[in-house]
């Protein structure tokens, strides 16, 4: 399978190093318990344009000092052994290279880096085949055009519910998806029937 995979908040904990860094910048002490946006910095009171100043400010060192969630270096590469696995984050370009520094640094492989806000298009393009996120708005996205999303549970998204959201609450639960999934594709192939019959 082609698998797409987000990096913010499924691969590592982006909530913690946001927090820690707005906090610095604002002077608050928000803590995880507090965040139920997915725009963590609407937390803050800030609009999109004070959001960019701080992130042009801290950007670089909230990616870089984020710490992997339990369990995904190990189960995605296992995914990797067996599967197409394209990293797709909606992180800016100027992130790209600090970015594939922390995914050397903790030794996670992939076959394929995108930096991309429009996640859709690029999974319609290179025929992913199922989206690991945890964004609310790509789990509604991609269920109008019946692509599965293997939806990370967080708090901000946990009232999202359609037929192709697959809801993991760790990475042991995704990878149980994964194997769901392509067992079902399997499925699929076998029991095409066939034309001359
Ligand atoms: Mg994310």
């Amino acid at each position: 399978m082609h698998i797409g995979v987000d990096l913010d908040n499924t691969i590592l904990d982006a909530t913690s190093a946001h927090l820690h860094y707005y906090n610095i910048a604002s002077g608050l002490s928000l803590t995880p318990d507090d965040v139920n946006d997915f725009y963590i910095y609407r937390l803050y009171g800030w609009d999109k344009a004070e959001m960019d100043v701080v992130y042009s400010q801290y950007g670089h060192d909230i990616h870089w000092n984020s710490s992997p969630l339990p369990m995904a270096v190990e189960i995605l590469q296992q995914l990797f052994n067996q599967h197409q696995i394209s990293i797709i984050t909606a992180r800016p370009l100027l992130y790209r290279e600090v970015t594939i520094e922390w995914l050397k640094l903790h030794k996670i492989n992939y076959h394929n880096i995108e930096l991309i806000e429009n996640k859709l298009q690029v999974c319609m393009n290179s025929k992913v085949d199922v989206l690991i996120d945890d964004g609310p708005h790509y789990a509604e996205e991609f269920a109008l055009v019946n692509k599965p999303v293997i939806l990370y549970d967080q708090p901000y998204n946990l009232s999202v519910s359609n037929d192709f959201v697959y809801r993991a609450s760790n990475w042991i639960e995704v990878k149980k998806h994964i194997d769901f999934l392509e067992s079902k594709l399997h499925r699929l192939d076998i029991t095409v029937p066939k034309l001359d019959k």
